[in-house]
């Protein structure tokens, strides 16, 4: 699995699996740990959750899934805004750890910003790390002024990553923020790169320009959109796929190439950002 290096020097595959939604359902379980492990067999180690996903239980999910094989992925969780203060992110960490059967997390993030002065976020980040609980820290859903309040902040220069709702019909982010974190040499995930709400996802899967660039490649749409991320500098995507056809694909997705006329014809049909317009988040 290709990869790319976080600001601190640790390397991050640049596909993954999400988890949200998964733990909601003690029927699913199976069938969720199930697709994570099938998902680890073809490289896909990056696995996604965080202590807010089925209140904990998709970090349970997560925590079945890489029994026995923690040393091969690259962990990642997030903290819910109204625990990223000094104490009660420590006990928040220790309980996502604890439903994860790790003793380290590769990176935690921001879930999104909440009260708590960043300040204090980012210093109870930095006493994990050095705590030896987090391997690196970072945020999700900080448009550019957030990222630019952070970093300026002691502790900032540490962040290393930044989650955000980015695919083929939300590309507002290419305005201003991908090119920032790009310059910062800072990877962005990119979430819900299939638009996971089903009609969303619809609109998304059913455009006929994207139907035609797949048929051309033999590949699903889905796999066009997974492309197209995973083609840029610095973006890594986590589909979440309980379906183990869904997870095949999405690995497969690594290996389509997509041609400058390809790349043409989705902007035509997608458009990228012609303003500033503020993050989208879900
Ligand atoms: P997504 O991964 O874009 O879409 C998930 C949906 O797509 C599921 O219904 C899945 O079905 C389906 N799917 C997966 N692969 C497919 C394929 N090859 N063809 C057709 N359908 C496919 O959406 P998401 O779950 O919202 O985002 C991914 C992950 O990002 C989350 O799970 C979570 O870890 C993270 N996330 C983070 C934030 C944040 O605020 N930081 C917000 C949202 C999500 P099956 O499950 O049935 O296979």
């Amino acid at each position: 699995m290709k990869t790319l290096l976080l600001p601190s020097g640790n390397a991050i595959p640049i596909l993954g699996q999400g988890t949200w939604y998964m733990g909601e359902d003690p029927v699913h379980k199976k069938r969720e740990i199930d697709a994570l492990r099938l998902g680890m067999d073809l490289g896909m180690t990056l696995i996604d959750t965080a202590e807010m996903y089925a209140d904990g239980g998709a970090e349970e999910v997560v925590g079945k899934a890489i029994q026995g094989r923690r040393a091969e992925v690259f962990l990642v969780s997030k903290v819910y805004p109204h625990n990223a203060d000094r104490r009660a992110m420590l006990l928040a960490c220790e309980r996502s750890l604890r439903r994860l059967g790790s003793d380290y997390l590769d990176l935690y993030l921001l879930h999104w910003r909440g009260s708590v002065p960043l300040a204090e976020t980012l210093e109870a980040f930095e006493s994990l790390k050095k705590a030896g609980k987090i391997r690196d820290f970072g945020v999700s859903n900080f448009d550019r002024n957030d990222m630019l309040e952070a970093s300026a902040l002691p502790g900032g220069d540490q962040v290393a990553a930044n989650q955000l709702l980015y695919n083929l019909m939300r590309r507002g982010a290419e305005w201003d923020l991908l090119p920032w974190c790009r310059e910062h040499a800072m990877p962005v995930m990119a979430y819900s790169p299939l638009e996971s709400a089903a009609n969303e996802q619809r609109r998304l899967l059913n455009n006929p320009h994207l139907k035609e660039i797949a048929r051309r490649h033999d590949a699903s749409p889905a796999q066009i959109a997974l492309a197209w991320l995973l083609r840029q500098e610095h973006v890594i995507a986590i589909p979440k796929a309980v379906d183990p056809a869904h997870v095949r694909e999405n690995r497969a997705s690594l290996d389509i190439l997509l041609t400058a006329q390809d790349l043409a014809e989705l902007d035509q049909a997608f458009a990228p950002p012609l303003r500033s317009t503020p993050l989208d988040m879900r």
